[in-house]
Order: C-alpha cells, then structure tokens, then sequence
C-alpha cells in the first residue's frame, strides 16, 4: 500500500491511499483508509505519478547493441521515472519490419528488462503483407519515415505507398506513427568545414516547411483511409499550425514533441555541438514558445523522449560536423525532470506530465487498460517524485550505455525518488533494486 498528500490520478491531485494486489491497483481510498496489516509507504509531501509510458525509444538490439540495449536502456528508464517503454522498429539489426524480426527483438529484450517493453512495427517500401503478421504477433502499432532513415535497412516510404499502409493499418484498427519531414524541402549539406559545425547551419537545412509539408500530407491520408496517424517529435509552429488545422477538420491525426525541442534552444547550442544533433532539428526560442502553446491546448498530446543514443565515435565529436555525426539524442533517464523543468517553469503542473507522459502515451500504444494513470485496475506502476529537489545531470552516471547527452551538466528541478512496478520498487533513491522484471507488452 501507498499513500500520499499528492497522489496525482485522473481526477485530479488527491491525497489518497493506494491498496495493491496481485500488481495491480486494487482501490483507491482516503488517505486515512490504510488497511491493516498491509506494510505502508508513505510518500508524504513528495508527489505519486503514474509510472510514466515513453512510447518513442530507440533501443537498438540485437544488432547495434553497442550502441544501446534492452538492459541499459531500461534501466534508465527505471531511474528516471519511466516503467514503459515501447521501442522503435528501426536502429537493431534486423529493423522490426517483420513477425520474424519481432520474435528476435521479443528474444533479445526477455530476462533482461528492468521496465515493461513493448514493440512498434515498421512500414518499410514492401512489406505491406507484413503489417498483419505484425499486428498478429503484438505490435503495438507502425512506424514508418519520409525522409532517410538514417540506417539502410529502414528505407523511407513513398506517400503513395504510405497511403497503401494506412489503409492496411486502419483494417487492422491500429495506428501509424510517422517522422514527417519531405526531402523536397530540404537544403544538401554544404561542403565548407566550418559551415557544417554551426547548428544554424544544421538547422536551416531542415526548416519547418519540410515538417508542415509532410504534416498536409498525413492529413490527407487520415483523411481518404481513415486510418489514426500519429506524428512524431514535432518541432515547429509550422509543423504545429498544420495538425491543428487537422483536428480541427476532426481527422485522425495526432502530435508529439521531445523534452529536447521544449527545453533547449537553437540558440543556445554551441558550434561542434553534435550531442544536440537530431532530425527535425532544435528550433528558437519562438519555436520552443509555440510547442509549449501546443501542448497547453491539448494540439500537442504527449511528450516522448526520442532516445537514441549511439556510440560517443558516431557523433563527430572530433571535427563537430553535424552533417557527419549520427542524428539522435541520448535523454530517457532526464526526460521527466527536463520536462518538468520546462513546464513548471511555464506554470504547468505535475498533473500535465502525467497526462502528456503517462495517460495520453498509453492510449496511443492501445495500452490504456493497464498503463498511464492511478486507477483501479491498472498496474501498479508508479513514481515518488520530488518536484521541488533539483540535481545536476552527471552523464557519466546515468544508466544507459555511452555518457554522452546534451544535459550533461545542466542542472534539472524534478527528482525520482522511488519507482514501482506492478508494486514492486525497482528503483530506490539513486539504486536500481532487485532482478530485472519487466514483462513483454502486445496490443
Ligand atoms: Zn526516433
């Protein structure tokens, strides 16, 4: 049983006890309502969140294991406030883009999670006839690019195509996750050295007209096959302005956004800085200002973090060419305190992140009967957070494999104190606890 002065559910910030059975939350009392013989945690002041569901991680095994795994990367999850986590198709080897290539992922992440895990499919230029095999063997939904991928063997699908698999997806009755960015719109690399190290000049290669673009684009397919489609890490007001005019037209169409684009600034990153690197790239401050808008009036439905970590030798670290180093950045371990950093700042409160970090993920990932909220019947997955401790990031002593994030050194307001379960602590001030026990989730 726990209890607390701050427990956030969906109705709001309650003090309330929480009885747990069998894993899951039993009831949800008054505080007073402890019942006897139970051993009680009490969480006094310190807020009680929802385990929070990161829908957006790249994990990267089998196959590029060196550059993140099933163990490391749920292990920050676990210290960071986060006991689900649903991997992306895309960075292990092979892509997860068959029923096949889900078993291997299923059998590369079993015995080693220390967080619940589930699965994105992907849609890739022919494998169509996959994408019900997929959804057979418990993918949670599909993800699929406009633009390069980044590796070889997750190409980017045509709108026509893409168009043939959101109809496909919406027989299914699942969901499309898309990285919108259209290569039309984008500007080549320049070949000047010191070009490529300024981040102005990263940034202006991609601008939100790529990302608006593309946004139409899925719009339009919401539109002719019906099917939910779910755009990820946005990073723009133009981009923003567009799925607003969708949910606006009452089409399936969904948004994201990263703590990255919420808390750093294009302005601020140095030149070389290729930690900051990813695609879309970190916009202004304007920009920053209108996601935060997004999110206020709910056009924006979630935070996810986007990690996607690789070895520190990928990053260019040496000539700081943004061209050359591998788009992607390590956070799942800060993604709560650097939102919560971002939003209390804003005047947001705890009750947000857990519908942008907790609810609204689940929901996406069709996970909504057992994740997301403190609510009778769910896991009793939660978090004892300090909203008001801050601490500075050491990325030397985070858990996921390379010590490399553009936090280092930042210091953050939001500390993780305790994690559970399915009512087990899994995380115990600075301590990962007992043998991994994270289960395999499927739709
Ligand atoms: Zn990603």
């Amino acid at each position: 049983m726990v209890r607390g002065r701050r427990v956030v559910t969906p109705a709001g910030v309650v003090a309330a006890s929480i009885a747990i059975r069998d894993g899951r939350i039993d009831a949800i009392g008054d505080y007073e309502a402890v019942r006897a013989g139970v051993a009680l945690d009490e969480a006094g002041d310190l807020v009680v969140l929802p385990g929070l569901v990161d829908t957006h991680v790249h994990v990267n095994e089998p196959g590029r294991t060196d550059w993140e795994g099933f163990a490391t990367a749920t292990r920050a999850a676990a210290a960071g406030g986060i006991t689900t986590v649903v991997d992306m198709p895309l960075n292990s080897i092979p892509a997860t883009t068959s029923a096949a290539a889900l078993a291997a992922k299923r059998a590369a992440a079993r015995g080693k999670i220390a967080v619940d895990v589930g699965f994105w499919g992907g849609v890739v230029p022919g494998n169509l006839a996959e994408l019900e095999p997929l959804h057979q063997a418990g993918a949670l939904g599909f993800k699929s690019f406009l633009v390069d991928s980044g590796v070889a063997e997750f190409a980017a699908t045509p709108l026509e195509e893409l168009e043939l698999a959101a109809a496909e997806i919406a027989r299914l009755g699942s969901v499309l996750l898309v990285h919108a960015e259209l290569a039309e719109f984008l500007e080549p690399a320049p070949d000047d050295p010191g070009a490529r190290r300024r981040h102005a000049t990263w940034e202006a290669s991609r601008p939100p007209r790529s990302e608006s673009e593309a946004v139409a684009a899925l719009a339009e397919i919401a539109r002719t096959t019906g099917c939910a489609i779910h755009v990820v890490h946005l990073s723009s007001n133009e981009g923003l302005a567009r799925v607003r005019a969708a949910r606006h037209a009452k089409l399936p169409l969904s948004a994201e956004s990263c703590p990255h684009y919420l808390f750093f600034a294009s302005e601020e990153v140095r030149d070389g800085g290729t930690e900051w690197k990813c695609a879309p790239p970190i916009r202004g401050a304007v920009e920053r200002e209108a996601l935060w808008s997004g999110l206020a009036n709910d056009s924006i439905a979630l935070v996810a973090s986007d990690h996607s970590p690789s070895p520190p030798a990928r990053k260019a670290l040496d000539s700081g060419d943004f061209f050359a180093a591998w788009g992607g950045i390590a956070s799942l371990q800060v993604a709560l305190a650097a939102t919560w950093t971002a939003a209390s700042a804003r005047g947001f409160g705890v009750e947000r992140i857990a519908r942008w970090m907790a609810a609204a993920p689940a929901r996406l990932a069709g996970l909504e009967s057992r994740k997301g909220a403190i609510a009778v019947g769910r896991d009793a997955d939660l978090v004892l957070f300090d909203p008001n401790a801050t601490f500075r990031v050491d990325a030397a002593k985070l858990e996921h494999r390379h010590p490399l994030t553009p936090y280092d050194g930042i210091e953050l307001r939001g500390v993780v104190r305790r994690t559970w379960l399915r009512g087990r602590p899994i995380f115990d001030e600075g301590r990962l606890v007992g043998e991994p026990s994270g289960e395999l989730l499927a739709r």
